[in-house]
């Protein structure tokens, strides 16, 4: 038995063994999952276990160094882990901007000072990060960004307002761009981090036409931010919030394909069986569903070893989120009416029109996918004029 089938062996034997039964169903929304940072509040002992016991082993994180909290897993070690709790159906222990996208951003930019004071807390779920890019009137055209850090000394005072900040008003700490140069567009701009107690952070929720509210406008009136909360250099922070951004869009293309799901047509039956204008087009969906997968873990192989064209994550993030959108959509048409029950206990609080809305706002956060498109034109087609 080669080293990685021992590995997998080993690895389906400890999670069969450790992951809780509870913790073996599938996430039905942000709220059932687990987010960790100060003020969360476990939905029951079995989340808590998990977490505990996947972040002990430093498995929250598999392929991060074990100094900052990882398992220092290689590469195929990891895919290994990911594939064997998707299919016992192990829930990820932790939902977190900060693996998804400060940890990288961290792990290439930080000091190393940083790196062993956050990433741990990261690993462990203590701290819940916010992101703190848009604003209103700069989005899409990010860099126009107008949050200004005066420079005063040993730190700076933060004045602005940001807008859409997922779960602002949940988090503890913000990872946040701010300008710090007014006369230089890209090399103008600073990324920090703060804690959201500082006094002058405010939030407010911006309420949906569903009813729930994981938006905020976040506000900043003379916060003050010691110079050390940096990360990595003065005015060049457009570097760090660009690579963040492709771990961002990696994540959100990911985000709805994982090897885990049934085929369509494998999932619905009687859909399949019955409309035959449904199975063609679940048939087709399939089929381009694992001509991304296989796109996607070879783009993930060049990527970590830096030889992924840079634009290649907003490809990634158009393919991924579009495919995603059509999943659902075709979930909607293969369950019919029943599918768009919102409130009862057979729906489960209404799980499938719930998550078929929020796929609509996969091809706008992280980037839209006009925007994608653009910059695939440019810099990947070497179109003129994009
Ligand atoms: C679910 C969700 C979560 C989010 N979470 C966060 C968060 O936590 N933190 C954060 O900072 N932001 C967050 N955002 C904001 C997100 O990053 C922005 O919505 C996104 O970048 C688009 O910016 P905008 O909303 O200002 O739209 P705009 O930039 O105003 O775009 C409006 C429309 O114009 C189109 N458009 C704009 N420029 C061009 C162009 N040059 N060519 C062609 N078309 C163009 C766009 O594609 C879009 O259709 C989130 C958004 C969503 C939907």
């Amino acid at each position: 038995m080669s080293d990685l089938e021992a590995f997998r062996v080993e690895t389906r034997a400890w999670l069969e063994a450790n992951c809780p039964p509870e913790m073996r169903e599938p996430v039905r929304d942000d709220d059932d999952a687990c987010w960790g940072g100060r003020n969360f509040k476990f939905k029951n002992p079995a989340q808590k276990l998990w977490l505990e016991t996947m972040a002990a082993r430093g498995w929250t994180v598999p392929d991060w160094p074990k100094a900052y909290g990882g398992g220092g897993l290689s590469a195929e070690e990891t895919k290994i882990l990911r594939s064997e709790m998707a299919k016992l159906g192990c829930r990820p222990p932790l939902m977190s901007f900060g693996i998804w996208m400060l940890g990288p951003a961290l792990l290439k930019f930080g000091t190393e000072e940083q790196k062993l004071h956050y990433l741990p807390q990261i690993a462990r779920g203590e701290i819940r990060w916010c992101q703190g890019y848009s604003e209103p009137g700069s989005g899409s055209d990010l860099v126009s960004l107008q949050t200004f850090g005066e420079d005063k000394g040993d730190h700076w005072v933060v004045n602005g307002q940001k807008i859409w900040t997922s779960y602002a008003d949940k988090a503890d700490w913000i990872f946040c761009l701010v300008r710090t140069d007014k006369t230089n567009k890209y090399q103008g701009i600073s990324f920090l981090l703060f804690d959201m107690t500082t006094p002058g952070v405010s939030t407010k929720p911006i309420l949906l036409i569903s009813g729930s509210s994981p938006f905020c406008e976040t506000f900043f009136d003379n916060v003050k931010v010691p110079k050390h909360q940096i990360v990595g250099e003065l005015n060049r922070g457009w570097d760090v919030a660009k690579y963040l951004l492709g771990h961002e869009r990696e994540m959100i293309s990911g985000g709805g394909l994982g090897e885990g799901l049934a085929s369509l047509g494998a999932a619905f039956p009687d859909a399949a069986a019955n409309e035959p204008v449904l199975r063609a087009e679940m048939a087709m969906f399939d089929v381009e569903t694992i001509a991304f997968r296989a796109h996607s873990e070879r783009f993930m192989d060049e990527w970590k070893t830096g030889r992924a064209h840079p634009a290649y994550s907003n490809l990634m993030k158009y393919v991924g989120t579009e495919l995603n959108k059509k999943r659902h959509e075709l979930v909607m048409a293969a369950g019919g009416s029943d599918a768009l029950e919102w409130e009862s206990a057979r729906s489960k609080g209404g799980a499938k029109p719930r998550t078929w809305l929020r796929t609509k706002a996969n091809s706008i956060e992280g980037g839209t996918s006009e925007v994608m498109l653009n910059v695939v034109a440019k810099r990947i087609l070497d179109m003129p004029g994009a």
